[in-house]
């Protein structure tokens, strides 16, 4: 057995009570590898997929993407029909417009890893790149330099492939962008110019929350005493649906923390609805709104699609699981929403809800050395699909939508708490920063605390737009912070 396997199965074995998870894992690890399965041809046209969803995939493709020859020609462009022989993705109207599109040989290659990786995912192979070690010991030092000696010194089984790395990437590039900023190992420092001396006071005071004094173990017996630290993910969609077991691995590089998860947006998912999900309660504080959502939602559940379209923005994830200590927080905000105490060092709470319709019931509560927020590529500089600006009658950009993130921002600035914000492109950072610039009461009330850069943590799988599959990006490929002017947060070492 290698170490790291050693290290896993004892932290199993610590974390037995915790559940189902750890159960599996042990059964997993211990599965002969006579029994696993390899599908040694990865790569299938989508049209001849063995897997009804990438089959499906392919026809969403086809039904929205138009032919870029056409396009180029001023014509109105017949949609994408034709299957490249070298990607297996629907690309161009006609096998004419094909040959002739030289661009394509620039986006084929990472096209066809995206082909193989799909059918990988659902191969039926052992997806050792998916099991997660258990707590680190407190001797041992997290590097966040990259992702291979993060997982190196997180004692992940090795990760042999570029497959496995783009993966498990996409897997954690939530928890561990998050946990890669806040770390006192953070690659992002003072040093390499990634944070500003306001940033460096900003992490210092929520570190003397997240780490114990130098030199104390930093251990979960020396958290007993401490404040929790709350994580506000705002806009979240992917990100909610991820399982707890995967943010449990950002709460193993803080060993002595207790984390509160807040997802909220009205793209964060909810748990799925069950015959014995509290219908009393549900009764007594639905109103029949909410009611015919309910059934909405749950009749949509019975017939799940296929392939949902990722058209202008990412779908709402599906219906994540209702664990046994899941309780419905309706009666607390209002609004459709969850709380799931999951272990000793971390509660979730999902809520489905614009920011604002809960922002009062937190207002008076932010606290700099404890509460932050995170927002996954939230597409400040896009146009709002829902408001116009009254000068113009335009579109608004999204920064200063009334109904998207217009009153947010201000609001989140006014805390003082650090903002953290990814983006999926140096095109997508640059144009959320110089949105920015639009609305006033933003951009004459912010300071930076990490200057915009590449983020090590980002997925490194490709995501390919539905509507373009010339459009392909990494979730997470940049990242950069700022908080709101005012009195400056001290660092006050009789806190800790
Ligand atoms: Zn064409
Ligand atoms: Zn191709």
């Amino acid at each position: 057995m290698s170490l790291c396997r050693v290290r896993l199965f004892n932290a199993n074995l610590q974390q037995g009570f915790r559940g189902r998870r750890q159960f599996l894992n042990f059964a997993r690890i211990f599965k002969p590898a006579a029994h696993e399965s390899t599908m040694l041809d990865l790569f299938h046209p989508f049209s001849e997929s063995p897997f009804p969803a990438v089959k499906a995939r392919g026809e969403t493709v086809h039904s929205l993407a138009p032919c870029p020859v056409c396009s180029s020609t001023g014509t109105k462009p017949l949609r994408v029909k034709f299957e490249c022989p070298d990607c297996g993705w629907p690309t161009h109207c006609s096998e004419e417009h094909w040959e002739i599109d030289e661009e394509h040989a620039k986006f084929c290659p990472r096209l066809r890893e995206v082909n193989e990786d799909e059918h990988d995912l659902r191969s039926g192979r052992r997806m050792h790149e998916f099991e997660l070690p258990g707590p680190q010991a407190y001797e041992e030092a997290i590097s966040f330099a990259n992702w291979d000696l993060f997982w190196y010194t997180r004692g992940f089984s090795s990760m042999d492939t570029e497959r496995s790395r783009r993966h498990a990437s996409k897997l954690l590039t939530y928890p561990l962008t998050i946990g890669s900023v806040l770390h006192q190992n953070s690659g992002l420092t003072l040093n390499n110019h990634r944070v500003t001396p306001e940033g460096s006071r900003s992490l210092a005071a929520l570190r003397m929350t997240l780490h114990v004094a130098p030199g104390a173990p930093d251990t979960e017996e020396a958290g007993v005493a401490k404040p929790q630290i709350r994580i506000f993910i705002l806009g979240a969609r992917a990100e909610s649906s991820l399982p707890p077991h995967v943010w449990e691995q950002l709460c193993m590089l803080f060993p002595s923390c207790h984390f509160h998860l807040y997802f909220i947006g009205p793209q964060v998912s909810l748990p799925r609805l069950r015959d014995d999900w509290g219908s009393q309660e549900r009764a007594s504080t639905q109103s029949p709104k909410e009611d015919s959502a309910t059934a909405k939602a749950a009749s949509e559940q019975e017939k799940p699609p296929l392939y949902v379209p990722n058209v202008y923005e990412p779908p709402t994830p599906k219906p994540i699981a209702r664990l046994k200590r899941t309780r419905s927080s309706l009666k607390l905000y209002g609004v459709p929403s969850y709380t799931v105490p999951y272990s000793p060092q971390l509660t979730i709470t999902g809520i489905q809800a614009n920011y604002m319709e809960v922002h009062a019931q937190f207002r008076d509560t932010f606290d700099p050395y404890t509460d932050l927020f995170f927002l996954f590529s939230p597409g400040f500089g896009f146009p709002s699909p829902s408001s116009c600006s009254e000068r113009d009658r335009e579109r608004c950009l999204q920064i200063a939508s009334p109904t998207e993130w217009g009153p947010v921002i201000p609001a989140l600035l006014a805390t003082r708490c650090a903002i953290f914000v990814t983006g999926f492109s140096p095109a997508d950072i640059e144009r959320d920063i110089r949105s920015l610039d639009e609305v006033p009461d933003v951009a004459d009330e912010l300071e930076w605390i990490v200057t915009p850069g590449e983020n090590p943590f980002r997925s490194e799988k490709w995501e390919v737009a539905d509507f373009d599959p010339r459009v392909i990006v990494k979730t997470n490929w940049g990242l950069w912070g700022i908080r709101g002017k005012g009195k400056e947060v001290q660092v006050d070492y009789c806190r800790r």
